[in-house]
């Protein structure tokens, strides 16, 4: 399940919640109790939307995804 960011409109509050996609619509901020809260898009979710696991082959080394699984520089 993944974390998606979140930032209330009425306190300004932001933060993070492990939600699933029909529990996004019913968050609620935590500091001041509001449910008028909108989700941000954070880069976890847009590097992983397209191709799931694996990342885009042209950013070797380019971006946090690719650190985890970088193959030792001697790919060009
Ligand atoms: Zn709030």
């Amino acid at each position: 399940m993944p974390f998606f960011d979140f930032r209330c409109q009425q306190c300004g509050q932001q933060f993070e919640k492990k939600v699933s996609n029909a529990e996004k619509s019913s968050v609620r901020c935590p500091e001041c109790g509001g449910s008028d809260v909108k989700q941000m898009i954070s880069s976890f979710f847009t590097a992983s939307t397209s191709s799931g696991a694996a990342p885009p082959p042209s950013c070797y080394g380019g971006c946090e995804g690719c650190a985890q699984g970088k193959p030792g520089g001697n790919l060009v």
